[in-house]
């Protein structure tokens, strides 16, 4: 299979090239097709398969399937536990999309707040962010969500470990417009990992 047979835009194939991503790894067969339908997804993902560009590629696709008509806030948001995560992420997105114009910040603790001004008032089309920070910025409404229409949860279940899972449910709640949902986590057991997938996913394709 390759990325081409995924029926990702030449834009994101040359991009992976020039990454070095030769050929989908097996989590992005999966997860891609059912994204890119619109499907909920359950995934899980360890990290060092691949599950990055297996949540971002759909992303982007969508974001140049549908391009905006006017300026405006974030549409798509990945939360994620760590600033370390964060910031990779971050960079394996503006990697996918250099040739295009679609712009991509990111949220975290550990920076200045002026740091954030672009992600804040700029038009954005992906935030990557930490749940703590971002919340305060909504707590605050310099955080406007109003236009997110896809919400991404990396490392569900150190989300949950880390006790972020308050903040969690209420940026989702913030997120209320949204079309789909993908989370992401090491494995998909425990009670407090499905209750807060039941809770936060519609329908969700499950993949393991
Ligand atoms: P991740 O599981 O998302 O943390 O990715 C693990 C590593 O694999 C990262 O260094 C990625 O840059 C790399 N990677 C992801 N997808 C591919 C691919 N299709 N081909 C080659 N390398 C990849």
């Amino acid at each position: 299979l390759t990325f081409e047979q995924l029926e990702l835009d030449p834009i994101l194939v040359r991009a992976l090239t020039r990454m070095g991503y030769a050929k989908p790894t097996t989590i992005q067969s999966q997860v891609i097709p059912e994204a890119m339908s619109g499907r909920d997804i359950m995934a899980s993902a360890p990290t060092g398969t691949g599950k990055t560009a297996a949540f971002l590629l759909p992303a982007c696709q969508h974001l140049l399937d549908f391009p905006r008509r006017q300026a405006g806030p974030a549409r798509v948001l990945v939360l994620t536990p760590t600033r370390e995560l964060a910031k990779q992420i971050g960079d394996d997105a503006k990697a996918m999309l250099q040739d295009t114009q679609l712009r991509v910040e990111v949220i975290t603790g550990g920076v200045k707040a002026d740091a954030h001004l672009p992600a804040l008032t700029k038009t954005t089309d992906i935030v990557v962010a930490t749940p703590g920070r971002l919340l305060q910025y909504i707590e605050e409404e310099s955080f406007d969500s109003r236009d997110i229409e896809l919400l991404i949860l990396d490392e569900a279940d150190r989300m949950l470990d880390m006790g972020f899972i308050n903040d969690v449910d209420r940026i989702a709640a913030e997120a209320r417009w949204r079309r789909q949902t993908m989370l992401f986590s090491a494995t998909l057991e425990g009670k407090g990992l499905m209750s807060f997938a039941n809770e936060l996913l519609k329908e969700a394709v499950k993949i393991t």
